[in-house]
């Protein structure tokens, strides 16, 4: 392309709020075939709320202080929500031992002399903590709403799961339909379990869902649809993206993200509106059509 065009379209870049590196940027997006989305804070808003707790022989306050107490030292989304509604409800939190945290899985610390799991499930099945049938109902409603179910255990139980909630971004479901018109196929990719994560999809208009993708391995499955013949435009916020938007063949950063995120990628929508994506993607398109 012309050092010209180019500068008309990325001049036309700025003014949609487009952060586009370097001049050459826009032309790496011109054979995209598919769009993937990171779930959490780039086509949700990110801020998790605490929507409801299920218990079996607990109170829910006990559940929810013991989980606050445990999430106290994590910066995940899930902790924020957990540790805000304890503060809301004005419980005490006591002072914590040994918090560890697993990537993608939870946290455990050790609460009142106890030792407290939360986070997914399998984290708990791996500490052979009992799940009751009518807690795992529960989790399975909280999962087919689009809630996370956050499961809490110490000493051989789950004593209960907790519903966080997240909400799509208001413009997520007219991007992903103008994204299908234009002839692009759309994914979501997160860390979170299948069913959430098939629940927000849907709701997003999404039909290809990579869910319960370890941070480290988000590179991995772009690869992977890079070798099926996709051409991968990656949209993320978080630090665990970061990898996957550099392996993609072009990388939008929100820009309520993360810095790393931001220096990952090849553009960043400024204001984190979801209709940067079609407007970049427009953009390389009818900037190059002028120029041939
Ligand atoms: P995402 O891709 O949505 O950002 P992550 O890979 O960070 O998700 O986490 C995947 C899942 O692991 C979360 O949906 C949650 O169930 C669980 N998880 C991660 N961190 C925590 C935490 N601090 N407390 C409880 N659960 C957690
Ligand atoms: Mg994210």
């Amino acid at each position: 392309a012309t050092p010209t065009a180019i500068m008309v379209g990325t001049g036309r870049a700025a003014h949609l709020g487009i952060l586009v590196k370097g001049a050459q940027v826009l032309e790496g997006s011109k054979k995209i075939t598919t769009v993937v989305f990171d779930k959490t804070g780039t086509l949700t808003r990110g801020q998790m709320r605490l929507a409801e707790v299920a218990t079996s022989d607990s109170a829910d306050v006990e559940v929810l202080r013991r989980a606050a107490a445990a999430e106290s030292g994590s910066e995940h989304p899930v902790a924020a929500a957990i540790t805000t509604a304890a503060r809301e409800r004005g419980l005490v939190l006591p002072e914590v031992a040994e918090f560890s945290s697993v990537a993608g899985h939870g946290v455990r610390a050790e609460v009142d002399g106890t030792t407290v799991h939360v986070g997914r499930r399998e984290l708990l099945d791996q500490q052979q903590l009992h799940l009751p049938e009518q807690l795992a109902a529960r989790a399975a409603d909280m999962e087919a709403q689009g809630h996370t179910a956050v499961y809490v255990g110490w000493d051989g139980h789950v004593h209960g799961v907790v519903g966080v909630a997240d909400t799509l971004k208001d413009e997520a479901a007219d991007v992903v339909r103008h994204l299908h018109d234009m002839g692009l196929q759309v994914g979501m990719i997160t860390g979170d379990n299948q069913q959430t994560a098939e629940a927000i999809a849907a709701q997003a208009g999404i039909d290809r869902v990579l869910a319960e993708v370890l941070p480290a391995d988000k590179v991995t499955e772009v690869r992977r649809l890079q070798d099926e013949g996709h051409t991968v435009a990656m949209v993320g916020d978080g630090v665990n993206d970061a990898p996957a938007l550099v392996q993609a063949n072009f990388g939008i950063a929100i820009g309520t993200g993360t810095d790393v995120a931001i220096e990952s990628s090849d553009i960043t929508l400024m204001s984190g509106q979801l209709d940067g994506v079609t407007h970049a993607i427009q953009l390389s398109r009818t900037t190059l059509r002028t120029i041939y």
